[in-house]
């Protein structure tokens, strides 16, 4: 039988595209086409998969599939109207996703728009419109930069004209410029190159429009795309393209947004890089600043972590030379000092509704000068738990290891790990005594005390429940820089970045917990955190003071804290984790697993423990979770640790396999660079 008596064949090729799913593999689908017209890696394609229409992106187009050809289904689209993602990008998602132990699809296809990924084209068609007409925008020069100092100059200069990766710390202290450094760094690569775009990433929501602004001011007529959670959909879609087609030439984002299509990236800006918040905390728990520096890496660009308080792996990395340290040792503002720190002794004074008489008289003070107070306090609600005197009885959640916190302006015991909510009982629920009494102190409670010691003061709690409303965070702060507020107080969402201008005193509640926690990391925290609000006071020049309320005013962290030492506290820290033989001398992974029963949970790890030979791996035992209960499951965790990085990578690859294959019941999970273990 001669070939030209067949039916003619549609010319096709194959398209290897990954989906968001669980699934660790890739899929093979065909795709009607004309040979030279096939499809590029980096597309999108519609395809049907589990009997759904899902968006995929094509990894590799290839002219023969392994799948036989009655297993192998039709493509159903393909954007074509979108320019590829480029193989940069791939790299960068598959390298995320093969450090984090992830299935490729489930990397790539979250870190794009909504928009771009349901079935529909309108709202794509629609955004792309939008940018055509905007394309117009002129390249603009840098406006009404202030003159640097030496040392900011300086920085702003190595920064600028680096050529190549190259990694730098700038350790600057609060208040010292570090934003005008970022600012004047990028002005020179976005003057030498027409094209260039940077990405600057801050860890919080809250600290986008403040920088937003400055760069706007700074860079008028040039575009700007934000990326962070509290977008709209369309406006994700619009700034995710923008950048994606190089118009954008700065991009500011929270974590989220190191997963930018970045064509022309030549610089990348991590600010408050020992910030927790740049590591995810669930699903894909990956650290958006150690991919930033891959990133930086694959593109051979220069890349910055600023911070006063480094995190002490970059701390570590410029000991060793990898990092290259720029200091900035004073602040920026003509006359500003940094703000002078005193401990209060609890151990004498007591204080009344959480505030000792220092602590007042110092407040009182800052009301009659007409300058503001900001009382930090990490915990929210008004009280972490209610009691009964009587019997003994307290507020525990029945679905997890933690109490239930009372809520007042609700009216409920809320918890905040399973969200469970309750109303407030009239009487013990064990005993009847109808006595029963909130223990402890949150920021609802501190502010009903404050507002009845000062009810002539313009009283504003920042935190997560005073917050919830989209804008009510930004109107809050914007309100403080107004200076429509006398006394603010506020968990750690006002302890970061923002630069409050007339703010003389802070007042640090309760800071003492940290001091003996567990969690080998909480002192490197504390003492990043403690600086950090300390930082806000001051900064405009006036004389200010930081007061700390403790029972352990030997403590040499609190010491550390009132000569503004980090470098010192950051010496001896990594000194003690070296000896212990912990990160950053030391790699590590959790296996987390969570069951009906904790003995489930522990048998799965048990036998992960014991399912693979593992030579220079440490593997120790399975415990259970500090908070063992959560919303009804109990959870344990499993460590894994190597000093070599490449051997753990080795190990963890096969043992995900092997772990994978056991399709065990347990609900399962691996992190690497575990934060909190
Ligand atoms: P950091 O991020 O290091 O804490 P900021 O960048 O917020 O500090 O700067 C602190 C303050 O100093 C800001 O009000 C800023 O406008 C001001 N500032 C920065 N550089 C200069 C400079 N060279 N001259 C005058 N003021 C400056
Ligand atoms: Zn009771
Ligand atoms: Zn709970």
């Amino acid at each position: 039988m001669s070939t030209s008596n067949q039916a003619p064949v549609t010319p096709h090729c194959f398209l290897e595209v990954v989906i968001d799913t669980p699934l660790n593999s890739s899929f093979d689908y065909r795709w009607p086409c004309q040979p030279g017209d096939e499809p590029l890696p980096g597309q999108l394609a519609l395809v049907s998969f589990a009997r759904r229409e899902v968006m995929a992106l094509i990894v590799a187009v290839k002219s023969t599939s392994d799948v036989p050809p009655e297993k192998l289904k039709d493509a159903l689209a393909v954007r074509g109207e979108l320019a590829p993602l480029s193989g940069r990008w791939l790299a960068l998602a598959r390298f995320a996703a093969e450090y984090y132990q992830r299935p490729l699809g489930e990397v790539a296809l979250p870190g794009l728009p909504k928009n771009l990924r349901v079935p529909k084209t309108v709202a794509l068609g629609r955004a792309l419109k939008k940018l055509a007409k905007l394309d117009a925008g002129q390249d603009s020069t840098a406006v009404g930069m202030p003159v640097l100092n030496t040392a900011q100059q300086e920085a702003a200069d190595a920064i600028g004209g680096a050529t190549g990766f190259k990694p730098f710390l700038l350790w600057g202290v609060t208040g010292s410029g570090k934003t005008e450094v970022y600012l004047q760094a990028c002005a020179q690569v976005l003057a030498r190159d027409p094209q260039a775009q940077i990405l600057i990433m801050v860890p919080e929501i809250n600290l986008t429009p403040q920088l937003e602004g400055n760069i706007r001011a700074r860079f008028p007529g040039m575009m700007l795309a934000t990326l962070h959670s509290s977008l709209s959909e369309g406006e994700r879609m619009l700034h995710w393209l923008a950048a994606h087609l190089g118009q954008a030439r700065i991009v500011l984002g929270t974590r989220l947004s190191l997963l930018a299509s970045l064509p022309h990236l030549q610089l990348i800006v991590i600010d408050e890089e020992h910030d927790p918040s740049y590591k995810q905390q669930e699903g894909l728990r990956y650290s958006a600043r150690d991919l930033a520096v891959w990133r930086a890496h694959q593109l051979g660009i220069p890349i910055v972590l600023g911070s006063a308080t480094p995190s002490l792996e970059s701390w570590h990395h410029a000991r060793s030379g990898r990092y290259t340290r720029l200091d900035l040792r004073e602040r920026a503002v003509q006359d500003a000092v940094l703000p002078r720190v005193r401990l209060i002794d609890m151990e004498r004074d007591r204080g009344r509704d959480g505030l000792t008489a220092e602590m007042v008289a110092a407040l009182r003070l800052r009301l009659e000068r007409g300058e503001q107070s900001l009382l930090f306090l990490n915990r929210r609600g008004y009280a972490p738990v209610i009691s009964c005197d009587a019997c003994g009885w307290i507020s525990d959640c029945t679905r997890c290891t933690a109490f239930m916190v009372l809520h007042k302006p609700e009216n409920r015991l809320r918890c905040h790990h399973c969200s469970l909510e309750l109303r407030i009982p009239r009487s013990c629920p064990t005993c009847g005594n109808v006595d029963i009494q909130p223990l402890g102190r949150g920021t609802q409670r501190v502010e009903e005390g404050l507002r009845a010691m000062f009810p002539e003061a313009r009283i504003l709690r920042i935190d997560a429940d005073s917050t919830r409303l989209k804008g009510s965070a930004q109107a809050a702060f914007d309100s403080v820089h107004r200076g429509e507020v006398d006394i603010l107080i506020g968990t750690q969402m006002v302890a970061k970045g923002h630069d409050f201008k007339k703010l003389t005193l802070v007042g640090i509640l309760n800071p003492d917990t940290a001091l003996f926690s567990q969690d080998y990391r909480a002192s490197e925290r504390l003492f990043a955190q403690l600086m950090q609000v300390a930082g806000r006071a001051g900064r405009a020049g006036a004389p200010s003071e930081v007061l700390v309320q403790t029972r352990y005013v030997q403590h040499p962290l609190y010491g550390a804290v009132m000569r503004h030492d980090y470098e010192r506290f950051a010496g001896q820290l990594l000194d003690e984790r070296r000896e212990a033989g912990l990160p950053p001398y030391m790699y590590q992974a959790l296996l987390r697993a969570e069951a009906r029963e904790l003995p489930i949970a522990i048998a799965f790890l048990e036998t992960a423990r014991d399912c693979l030979a593992h030579d220079g791996i440490l593997i120790n035992d399975p415990i259970p979770m500090t908070m063992t209960r959560v919303h009804n499951m109990d959870r344990a965790q499993l460590l894994v640790e190597s000093s070599s990085r490449p051997a753990l990578q080795a190990f963890l690859r096969e043992w995900m396999e092997a772990l994978r294959a056991m399709k065990a019941r347990v609900k399962w999970s691996l992190e690497v660079d575990p934060l909190d273990i």
